[in-house]
This record gives C-alpha cells, sequence and structure tokens, in this order.
C-alpha cells in the first residue's frame, strides 16, 4: 500500500468535515509530512473524551542531534526532558489569546472549554513536560535513527459535528511548526541544551559518589532549598531566602564531570539529626533530602541536593491496610495476643503503621530512613525515663524508634536522619547532630555529646541486642484483580496520589517520593505487568521488583503498556512497593520460620 501523505490527511479532513465525531476514526494511520512522520494512533471517540493520542518522528537526518547529547542514559534521559519542555513552550496559545498552560490546565487529564476549535476539549495540544523533576518519561524519545514525540490533541468539534479545516490548521501548521521548532537540534539553544544534560549527568555522578565517600546526602553551598508554597514545588523567590551554607566541619568537595569542583554539606553515614527551633527550617533541609532522590531542572534551586537513590522517608499513616508484616522489631504484646510477627489489620495506628512502613522499606532494599517528627508519631519515635517507670515494659508494646535506630545500622547498614525537635534523648544514639539556626545549619555533635554525657536521661534501654530479622514476603497474584463490571482490566490513576485498581482504591496520598502523577499511572501499570509476568507464589515482592526494573531497564517504560503512550514517568521501586502494599485486596505468603524445639 502506498504510504500515505499530508494531502491525503488534507483530503480525508475534506471530506469528513461537518460529519458525526465518531468519523474521526478514519483519520487514525500514519503521514509523511515534510521533515517528520505523524502518527495519529487513537482519534478520541467524543469531544470530552481524553484527548487524541499521537506522536511525531522526525529522522535524525533532519533532527541532527549530535550523539554525545543522548550517548549515556544520563543525558538521554535529560535531553527527552529538555526536548519535552521546549514542545510545550513551542504550543501556540489559543484564539483568544490565552495559553492553556495559563488557564490551570495542567497535563493532559484536564477539561476546557476550548475556543481553539470548539466543544470539549477541542483545540488542545499538550505533552507530558515534567515538573522540577527530570525523570525517565515516554513523552520523547531520541535514539541514533530519530527523535519521537508524543503528545494529545483534543480534535475540534463544534457541537458533535467534526471542524475538518480547524483540524487541518492543528495538525498540518501548528504541529509542524512546533516540530521544526523544538526537535530540530539547529533551532535550539545548543547551550541551554547541554547545561540541562550536563547537569542530570552531573547529578547522577555525584549521587553514585556519595556511598564511595561514605555520605548518605550533599546539599550544596548556595542551594535554595524552600518552595515557594506548600503546593508549588518552585524554588521560595523572595530576598529573605538564605541560601545553603554548609558548616565547616561538615564541608566536602566534590569535583563533578562537567561542572568541576562543588563544596557543600555532606552528611555522613549512621544516626543523624536535625534539631532546631521550630520555624528554623528544620523541615526544609529534611524535604530536600527526601527529594534529593530525584534530579532537578537547572534554576531549581536543588541542583546538588542530592540524596542516595535509596531513601525513604517514613511517616506515621494510621488508617492503613497491613499485609502480614513482622512488626515485631518495635511492636510485641499487643492487646489479645495478636501476632506482631505476622502482623495484619485493616485500620493500623500511628505507632504500628509506621512500624511497618519502616519494615516494608527495609524488605525491598532503602538503605536510608527519613524521618519528621511533624509526621511521626509520638510514642512510636520515644519513650522517656518518666515513662519507662510509668508504665511497664511488659504493659507497652512498643520498642520505640530510639531503641532501634544503632542496631539498624549496625546490623544492616542502614543510615537515619532524623528531625526532632523535641527530645534530647536521642542525643545519646546520635552520630551527627545538625542544629537549623535561622536557615543556617550548624555542627553540633560535640555540644550535644557534652549534655548528653552531663545530663543523663537514666532512661532504660529497650531494644535488644539486634534489630531483628526481616523477612521476605511472596506477593500471591490472585490477590491483585485488575477487572472492573465487564473490563478484565480497569485500572485507573487519579491524580498524583491514588490508584483505582479493578474496584480497589490504592490510597498514596502519604507517599512522599512520588511526585508526578506520571508516575502513578506507571505504577498502575507495573503492578498489572508484575502481576502477570513475575507473581509465581515463590518470588519475593523484592525479587519482583528487581526484575520489572530490570525490563524496563532493558526495553524502557513502554514494555508497561500494550499501546505507545506519551505520559508515563519512571517510578521508583520504593513507590511501586508502597502501592503494592497498600492495595487492600493484597495477600501475601510470609514464610516464619519454625520455632525448632528440642
Ligand atoms: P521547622 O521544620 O524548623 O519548623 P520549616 O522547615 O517548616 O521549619 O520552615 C519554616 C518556614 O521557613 C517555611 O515557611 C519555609 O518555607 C521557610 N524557610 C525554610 N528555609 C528557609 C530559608 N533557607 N530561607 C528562607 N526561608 C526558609
Ligand atoms: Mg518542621
Amino acid at each position: 500500500m502506498r504510504r500515505k501523505r499530508q494531502e491525503d490527511l488534507v483530503r480525508e479532513l475534506n471530506r469528513i468535515d461537518g460529519r458525526g465525531y465518531k468519523a474521526y476514526r478514519d483519520i487514525e494511520g500514519e503521514y509523511d509530512f515534510s521533515g517528520f512522520t505523524l502518527y495519529i494512533d487513537h482519534a478520541q471517540s467524543d469531544p470530552y473524551a481524553p484527548p487524541s493520542r499521537m506522536r511525531v518522528r522526525v529522522p535524525q537526518e533532519i533532527a541532527t542531534f549530535p550523539e554525545d547529547t543522548y550517548h549515556n542514559k544520563s543525558r538521554n534521559v535529560a535531553l527527552c526532558d529538555y526536548l519535552a519542555r521546549c514542545f510545550h513552550r513551542q504550543i501556540p496559545p489559543l484564539e483568544k489569546g490565552i495559553p492553556l498552560c495559563k488557564r490551570g490546565i495542567e497535563g493532559i487529564q484536564g477539561d476546557l472549554d476550548s475556543d481553539r476549535g470548539g466543544t470539549g476539549k477541542s483545540g488542545l495540544i499538550s505533552i507530558d513536560k515534567g515538573g522540577q523533576e527530570i525523570l525517565e518519561r515516554t513523552a520523547v524519545f531520541v535514539n541514533s535513527e530519530f527523535v519521537e514525540a508524543r503528545f494529545v490533541v483534543g480534535l475540534p468539534a463544534r457541537g458533535r459535528r467534526v471542524l475538518g479545516r480547524q483540524t487541518q490548521r492543528i495538525l498540518c501548521q501548528d504541529i509542524s511548526k512546533i516540530v521544526e521548532l523544538s526537535l530540530r537540534f539547529g533551532n535550539l539553544d545548543s547551550q541551554k541544551l547541554y547545561q540541562h544534560i550536563e547537569l542530570a549527568e552531573d547529578q547522577n555522578a555525584l549521587r553514585n559518589l556519595l556511598d564511595k565517600i561514605g555520605l548518605v546526602a550533599f546539599i550544596a553551598d548556595g542551594s535554595i532549598l524552600p518552595r515557594a508554597t506548600g503546593i508549588h514545588d518552585t524554588p521560595l523567590k523572595s530576598e529573605n531566602v538564605v541560601p545553603f551554607q554548609s558548616p565547616p566541619s561538615l564541608r566536602k568537595k566534590i569535583s563533578l564531570p562537567n561542572r568541576g569542583v562543588i563544596s557543600g554539606m555532606g552528611i555522613p553515614r549512621g544516626v543523624t539529626l536535625i534539631v532546631g527551633g521550630g520555624y528554623h527550617g528544620k523541615s526544609t533541609v529534611l524535604r530536600a533530602i527526601e527529594r534529593g532522590v530525584y534530579n532537578h531542572i537547572p534554576g531549581d534551586g536543588r541542583e546538588f541536593a542530592i540524596t542516595v537513590a535509596d531513601a525513604v522517608k517514613i511517616r506515621s499513616e494510621d488508617g492503613r491496610r497491613v499485609e502480614k508484616v513482622d512488626i515485631s522489631p518495635f511492636i510485641n504484646n499487643l492487646p489479645q495476643e495478636k501476632d506482631t510477627r505476622n502482623f495484619s489489620t485493616d485500620d493500623a495506628s500511628g505507632s504500628t503503621s509506621q512500624a511497618a512502613n519502616i519494615i516494608e522499606a527495609l524488605e525491598v532494599g532503602a538503605k536510608l530512613l527519613l524521618f519528621d517528627e511533624d509526621t511521626s508519631a509520638t510514642n512510636f519515635m520515644i519513650r522517656d525515663q518518666r515513662m519507662q517507670k510509668l508504665v511497664a515494659k511488659a504493659k507497652e508494646p512498643i520498642t520505640p524508634f530510639i531503641d532501634k535506630v544503632k542496631p539498624l545500622y549496625t546490623d544492616y547498614g542502614v543510615s537515619s536522619i532524623l528531625v526532632i525537635g523535641g527530645s534530647g534523648d536521642y542525643f545519646d544514639v546520635a552520630d551527627t547532630v545538625i542544629m537549623m539556626d535561622e536557615f543556617v545549619p550548624r555542627n553540633v555533635t560535640t555540644e550535644a555529646k557534652k549534655i548528653a554525657a552531663k545530663h543523663e536521661t537514666k532512661r532504660r534501654y529497650e531494644g535488644g541486642e539486634n534489630f531483628g530479622e526481616i523477612k521476605p514476603r511472596i506477593p500471591l497474584a490472585d490477590s491483585f484483580d485488575p477487572s472492573r463490571g465487564r473490563r478484565e482490566v480497569k485500572i485507573s490513576p487519579k491524580g498524583l496520589h491514588s490508584i483505582l485498581f479493578g474496584t480497589h482504591n490504592i490510597d498514596l496520598s502519604y507517599i512522599e517520593q512520588l511526585v508526578d502523577s506520571s508516575q502513578t499511572r506507571a505504577i498502575g501499570e507495573a503492578i498489572l505487568y508484575a502481576k502477570r509476568k513475575y507473581m509465581d507464589g515463590k518470588r519475593t515482592l523484592s525479587e519482583i521488583l528487581s526484575l520489572v526494573q530490570q525490563d524496563i531497564v532493558k526495553n524502557g517504560l513502554d514494555i508497561l503498556s500494550y499501546r505507545p503512550v506519551g505520559d508515563r514517568a519512571l517510578p521508583r521501586r520504593y513507590e511501586l512497593a508502597a502501592a503494592i502494599n497498600r492495595l487492600r485486596t493484597l495477600e501475601v505468603f510470609l514464610q516464619i520460620r519454625a520455632k525448632i524445639c528440642v
């Protein structure tokens, strides 16, 4: 069959102009345009339905991206990220002069009354350009043969009639122009482009270096950590912002492949406290450390606030479900003899949820745990001398984290960073104490140790000799049912924090290191992929996650979807595990070593 060309698309659009909306189905297919190929993968069936999925592919002979812009993984991911942002920037404003992005329409999910074309999502052009992070995503692909961008278009309608001429303008003029201006190396600001990819490469290099130099996190001098508002992730722009300055005794100089030498505060392995008065910037520092598992775009302020990849934020999350987790390192002797080596509940308390969150993170490989007093259960964190006297150990199921934080490091090499403004008892177990003083960190380890020696807490250590065993769990495939009504598979992610998996909602509200709703979409699909491919009743959750990750590394995120989609971003294994653990139907097999009786 002859390959279809732009003229064929124009002819088709003229033919269906004024017909019922479903006639748009006829334009699905592949068209040779000058300089690129347009793929109309899926035409929406209704002006109010999710917009139509399309791709453009520009051969490298025309795109001419130099090999060094994508020759390693870091650069490739960063280049794709950069191009998605360029594509987004070139989307022309709507007829009445208000660009979509300025009208509060985020991503491609929003519904709108557009004036580019008419009813429903008419006239929308959107690409998944991401936020402050540079994530591996499916919006743009680059290899030595071509550059591909995936986007959606709201096909124009008046009422429910095809507006063929408007569509012609969008597909033949607007898209061509966007492609020309954003997907050809020669038309881009190469200095900015290289700055973007070299930065991401440096961020990865720094993250990989941390472990080798005994650090778990690094925050460069001059970093801007506070965010614009509680709901905006852009840097706080105000003359009162205090740029980050490392205390001299924690300052490290690190040499990066592109940037050269940078200096900043290194947080060593072990147990680190962040102390200081209320409102002095403790949580802000911790939040930057949490987000330091991701790379950030130039100008973010956190470009060189970098944390080891296996860092997991831990918080209490009462009400969550827990499925057969051995929380006995922390909780024992619950009322009514509930077994904590095999603990399940449909409604966890603050402390049991926090214990389960820790064990689940360790189960899948966490190497650094992050705590903020603001979101921790007090009775889980500390039990002081007076309380020990009043409530006997036998009557208190909880072994507080203060008694387990050291064994966790000595037994498993897992470090902790804790924001603790309210309890000096932690001085005894800390290796490093950082005090935030009007947003400036000071190393007060020596002072804290002196105070600890002078004012003994006299509390009894309750943690036992070891942390305790972390037992792998085996998820059972049958407990994951993606069906809804007549549909065998229906997985509907809703925004950042929830996934309707079959008929069950997975609540991710407290998964603080989930940063992009495209990650959430990928998680929904990854659960199904894991169930179908790897849950065989023998593999542990951790093994399954590793296999899924390996497949993604090898074949890209596309393996999760059965069709090309442009709005998926790579989740970490910890957030994927968190979603699985929060599926209320989850069933696992937990191997409990039988006690040998002689
Ligand atoms: P804490 O946890 O110690 O109570 P927060 O980290 O919540 O304090 O910070 C309190 C306020 O100060 C927040 O509104 C935050 O945006 C702001 N802030 C944090 N760090 C800085 C900084 N370096 N410069 C200016 N303002 C900051
Ligand atoms: Mg705080």
